[in-house]
């Protein structure tokens, strides 16, 4: 019961690459950058472990960006010639790269990760994409077409692509893939029309669990402000629940604790797996256990305890590795005091 886990991301170590940024540069390069990825990742299956988590990811220490490092290994992209890009409706410009001709795959896109992470753990692994409607919203097109038949096209081409490298990952043993779709919260007219259907296209034919994170962003500055217009009561997950809880898709991962989420948004997601965030991922405060007891109990109102799974709100990428690691004992602990109150 309260099985926990990260959302996705852990910050990298400073001689990995530079620390507290989202699109970090790497201090190695070739087969020293190839070692230096494993070494962290290898650090962080540990490190999660020690904390006492239950299910294991493995930081996303092998990629620049959730989105970037899957793009890198799909051919029909153009890397070299990256634009400035307004993304998630324009809340901040990122330098993009172009989808140029027909997309493919290069390669396997995350096996040295994967298996890594098969073989230095026991427990349960969990493993994260970009789902396929946040990387068309990350990328910049010059193939597929205007508008939103362009969009939904390329869409599909990404989906089809993560569908080939999540198949592979169910075979390097992994249990839960989860796709990253904060684009649901910024697009959700589109995202209950065809994103999901995107997404169930991406997780076609898996027979593991299948996870989709929708969240409010990376604890940067720009997605604070952004939530400072949200008003006192976000109510953006009510537009995408009910056609998730149609979906395919087994658990669905959000943000609570400091959000300001009505809880009772919960209930929409009947018959699905909850991944309640009770991290905050914007504030290097830690969190006490009976806070994140709190938060678990809350979310009890309105789902089942074999359900409900802690987590953390969002990826901690772009936060100190000291208070990364309070964090992950704090979910830890949290999870563990909640167990006892029932
Ligand atoms: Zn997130």
């Amino acid at each position: 019961m309260f099985a926990t886990s990260i959302a996705g991301s852990l910050p990298k170590p400073e001689w990995l690459a530079e620390t507290q940024k989202l699109w970090p540069q790497w201090k190695a390069e070739g087969d020293a950058l190839r070692q230096a990825k494993a070494d962290a990742t290898l650090l962080w299956i540990k490190a999660q472990e020690d904390a006492g988590l239950d299910i294991i990811g493995d930081g996303e220490q092998a990629r620049q960006h959730f989105v970037h490092g899957f793009l890198e290994q799909v051919e029909g992209i153009d890397f070299e010639n990256k634009v400035k890009m307004g993304i998630r409706n324009n809340r901040y410009d990122a330098m993009v790269p172009q989808v140029v001709t027909a997309l493919k795959l290069k390669g396997r896109v995350h096996a040295m990760e994967a298996q890594l992470l098969r073989a230095h753990t026991e427990k349960k692994i969990k493993f994260t994409l970009p789902g396929p409607m946040t990387i068309v919203d990350t990328v910049a097109d010059r193939f597929y077409g205007e508008g939103n038949e362009g969009r939904i096209k390329m869409a599909m081409a990404f989906a089809e692509l993560l569908n080939q490298e999540a198949l592979a990952l169910q075979v390097d043993g992994v249990d839960i893939i989860q796709f990253d779709e904060p684009a649901f919260n910024v697009y959700m007219e589109e995202a209950a029309d065809w994103g999901v259907k995107a997404l169930e296209r991406a997780a076609l034919g898996l027979t593991c669990t299948t996870a989709v994170h929708i969240c409010y962003g990376y604890g940067i500055q720009a997605n604070v402000d952004w939530k400072n217009t949200l008003g006192h009561e976000w109510r953006q997950y009510e537009k995408i629940f009910p056609a998730l809880a149609k979906s395919s898709i087994d658990q669905v991962s959000l943000e609570c604790f400091h959000s300001h989420v009505p809880m009772d948004l919960i209930a929409l997601l009947e018959g699905k797996d909850v991944m309640v965030g009770v991290i905050d991922v914007a504030s290097d405060a830690i969190e006490t256990p009976e806070e994140v007891a709190d938060t678990i109990g809350e979310a009890l109102k309105f789902v089942n305890k074999e359900r409900l799974f802690p987590c953390t709100n969002c990826g901690l990428a772009p936060m100190s590795r000291e208070v990364a690691l309070k964090k992950l004992e704090a979910l830890a602990k949290g999870a563990a005091l909640a167990r006892e109150r029932m």
